[in-house]
């Protein structure tokens, strides 16, 4: 398996031949600040003690605390932990918003344990970290397979430890214990203000075709707002498959099927097809909203479309995006396009330090201005430069930090 840290690596050095960064501070982003292993014994239901390993990665700080999500799954790997918290210090430069970047995870198939089980991981994971989270420190927040639910265990394990309230020491909360309006769909919604941004900038009408990949909390929200927005989306997938139907599918009611079902096959007013006919579509806009390295070289070369914008972390792989780039295909990096998500944990960790919430319309009508202003520096220094929508992003992102990093003497 590719090291998700190296490709990072690569990223970066691509984006240093655009700008100026000092030696010394472009050392410093050659390796993570701190990184925590951890064993989580929890006791499962059959009275049995399983050991979890679990991860937290902090990458950079120099523009705010380290943030970023806990992500449950089976293949977490260290590699991939560094470089998702890497990714959340560009994210977080990218649209400008004050903290760093963090990430971590737990070696897990959550879909085998029983709520109990979840519980007990949840609450041990944050017995692990706590020395090293806080909301002025490192700030986690949901990610593939976490929610609102295992949000709120942890809180409540961490305010026990401390022995006092700190709402802002992780966000994606519900709303019961001081989340955010708007944030439990924010990285949909975020990512299709940049989308509609870039398909107005390329002439792409309302009504034009879109390919989903991934139907978890970011997939299925894009399906959703696209929809909505007048976007004809013609085929969506899961873990499990790809269902498509080239006059647009209904997706309150694919959402639906898949809540009694648990798949997205066999869903009647669709065919199911295989992934590779999928990444062979002819599509306007293609989203891969699910996890790393989904879009291969070889579906670059495959799939016929414009524009393809990335709701995930690191979906399309490096020899996919020169296939990409060869071919004129626009790609909307990850750590724009995915941005929502963290921007509205900002917003909830803003609230949570005033004690004084806001309503869903000002938390969208934030969140919009943001993603579209950060959506034009992207495309203006894209043009300027001549280069990809990607390489404009990490220059804008790396120039950010290395500013905060020499403005604190670390250069
Ligand atoms: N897990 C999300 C991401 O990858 C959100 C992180 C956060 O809100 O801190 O951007």
């Amino acid at each position: 398996m590719q090291n998700e840290f190296d490709k990072f690596l690569r990223q970066i050095e691509g984006t240093r031949k655009f700008l100026e960064v000092p030696e010394n501070i472009y050392r410093q982003l050659l390796s993570v600040k701190r990184f925590l292993e951890v064993s989580i014994p929890v006791m499962m239901d059959s009275g049995e003690v399983k050991v979890f390993t679990g991860y937290r990665s902090q990458y950079n700080d120099a523009r705010g605390p380290f943030k970023g999500g806990i992500r449950f799954h089976q293949n977490v790997n260290i590699g991939e932990v560094k470089a998702l918290s890497a990714w959340m210090a560009f994210k977080c430069a990218v649209v400008d918003i004050p903290l760093g970047g963090g990430k971590g995870g737990i070696i897990v198939n959550p879909k085998e344990l029983s709520s109990g089980e979840l519980e007990r991981l949840s609450r041990g994971y944050v017995r692990s970290v706590s020395d090293i989270i806080g909301d002025r420190v490192d700030i986690p927040a949901p990610d593939v397979n976490t929610d609102g639910r295992i949000m709120s265990w942890m809180l409540d394990e961490y305010e026990t430890i401390r022995r006092h309230h700190e709402a802002g020491v992780i966000t994606g909360k519900p709303l019961s214990l001081g989340g955010s309006k708007a944030r439990s769909y924010s990285t949909a919604q975020g990512g299709f203000y940049v989308i509609d941004s870039a398909a107005k900038k390329m002439g792409i009408e309302k009504g034009a075709t879109v390919a989903i990949q991934g139907f978890g909390n970011a997939g299925r929200n894009i399906a959703f707002i696209m929809q909505k927005a007048g976007y004809k989306i013609i085929s969506v997938s899961d873990s499990k498959g790809v269902i498509e139907n080239k006059e647009g599918l209904d997706i309150a009611d694919v959402a639906k099927y898949k809540d009694e079902k648990g798949t997205l096959l066999g869903y009647p007013k669709a065919k199911d097809i295989a992934s590779a006919e999928q990444l062979a579509e002819e599509v306007d806009i293609f989203i891969p909203a699910a996890l790393e390295n989904s879009v291969t070289e070889k579906d670059a070369q495959t799939l016929k479309t414009k524009l393809v914008a990335e709701l995930a972390n690191g979906p399309v792989t490096p020899e996919a995006d020169a296939v990409f780039e060869k071919n004129n295909v626009t790609v909307l990096p990850d750590i724009l396009t995915n941005a929502g998500g963290v921007v509205v944990s900002y917003f909830e960790q803003v609230q949570n330090a005033y004690g004084y919430y806001w309503e869903e319309k000002e938390a969208l009508q934030k969140l919009e201005t943001i993603m579209r202003t950060a959506f034009e520096e992207v495309w203006k220094i894209r043009t300027e430069k001549k280069t990809t929508a990607r390489n404009a992003a990490y220059i804008i992102a790396l120039s950010r930090i290395s500013e905060a990093m020499m403005a604190r003497g670390r250069g």
